[in-house]
């Protein structure tokens, strides 16, 4: 293998940073405590939304909600292949059924219409999936939830410090479930938060996010605390470590430094690229602000003279590091084995990744960097 000359992705951590996480050690409180509550609050504040729950990832924010509703055998949910699995896992193991429809061509998102037309007397939930960070048509969808009496659950894992229109994400779906795992646009190594407006899901979500304990530990063990408890239900145990919340708050403190970063690394490579006549560009909305958590070119395989899987070959022989974001879900052993969808059930979405590249995108990425990898992805496209 040859040596890494640019990776795909590199984390942002600081002297700050550090110092926070041993700071929180030094404290002797580890698990969820003061850092959490502060995370909670600052994230709130941050998207606009009046709770916020900080659990251990993005994947357990979303499982919690829909338990939360009630979401369980017999009921569908709709969302789309192109996503990471944990949005259609997770309602997998409500008992639920994962309902999928395709994306749009432009942007990889949800197609509105085609959520329409899955709408079933089944159907509870709406998961849009805001891929690369680009918000989903969120007017559109609010509005059929609302007509059909759904609820939508944002997985914002991309789209954390996105706004739609002038709203920030967060603010807009009944829940907004955000990832803080170590490559996405704030991390806390492993963590997610659910944002919400609804006080009743975010103290319901609290219950089952340990142990549907009704009284969490941060009470318990605290001055005043006692040792009395009660489970009123039976929970899981997807808390966030106040090691990890101390990260996190420092993180988000940088989040909009960190996305103008992102910006800028996207706007050298839509100049630098803009000419390519071998790649499809991303599309974006201008009317929304939105992060940059991917920057996702695609390969015109037809036309190119060089496949994307070439491609991305081609790069790595220079050290470029790339990925592909997504196989789309019904590629999956374990999807293709439920018996519910086969190849060719959701063309946009396979045409897509049949072209796609993620290129490298990270904060401290330099000129130098964004340049190199456009020269060497224009070698490669004209041989
Ligand atoms: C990363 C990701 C998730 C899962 O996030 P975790 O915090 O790792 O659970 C969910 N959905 C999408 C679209 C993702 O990219």
């Amino acid at each position: 293998m040859p040596e890494i000359r640019i990776p795909f992705f590199k984390p942002s951590i600081d002297a700050a940073d550090v110092e926070a996480v041993t700071e929180s050690l030094r404290s002797g409180w580890l698990t969820s405590g003061p850092n959490v509550k502060e995370l909670e609050r600052e994230l709130a504040a941050y998207c606009g939304a009046g709770f916020v729950n900080a659990v251990n990832s993005c994947t357990a924010a979303m499982h919690l909600a829909l338990r939360a509703w009630d979401i369980g055998p017999g009921d569908e949910v709709i969302t789309t292949p192109y996503t990471f699995a944990a949005t259609a896992t997770v309602v997998i193991h409500t008992g639920a059924t994962p309902v999928l429809v395709d994306v749009r061509d432009s942007d990889a998102n949800i197609d509105p219409e085609l959520i329409e037309r899955a709408i079933t007397p089944r159907t509870k939930v709406i998961i849009p999936v805001d891929f690369a960070g680009e918000p989903c048509q969120m007017d559109a969808i609010m509005d059929i939830a609302r007509r059909h009496r759904l609820k939508v659950l944002s997985d914002a894992a991309h789209s954390v410090g996105s706004n739609y229109r002038d709203r920030p994400v967060g603010s807009i779906a009944d829940a907004t479930a955000f990832s803080f795992y170590a490559t996405k646009n704030m991390t806390t190594g492993e963590g997610g938060a659910l944002a919400t407006n609804d006080e009743a899901l975010s103290d319901r979500v609290r219950v089952l996010t340990l142990h549907g304990i009704t009284r969490d530990g941060w009470n318990r063990y605290a001055a005043g605390g006692t040792w009395k408890y009660d489970i009123a239900e039976f929970g899981f145990k997807d808390n966030l470590t106040d090691l990890a919340a101390a990260l996190g708050r420092k993180q988000l403190a940088r989040l909009d430094h960190f996305n103008e970063q992102r910006a800028h690394v996207v706007q050298r490579y839509f100049a630098n690229l803009r000419d390519e006549e071998h790649l499809t560009l991303p599309g974006f909305d201008e009317a929304n602000h939105r992060a940059w958590h991917l920057f996702v070119v695609r390969v015109k395989n037809g036309q190119s003279p060089v496949h994307r899987d070439q491609v991305i070959e081609q790069l790595a022989d220079r050290g470029i590091q790339t990925s592909v974001h997504f196989i789309p879900l019904h590629y999956f052993t374990a999807y293709e084995k439920t018996g519910r969808w086969k190849r060719g059930d959701f063309p946009v979405a396979e045409r897509i990744f049949d072209g796609a590249i993620s290129l490298p995108l990270f904060p401290d990425m330099t000129d130098e960097q964004v340049d190199e990898v456009c020269g060497a992805l224009r070698e490669i496209l004209h041989p």
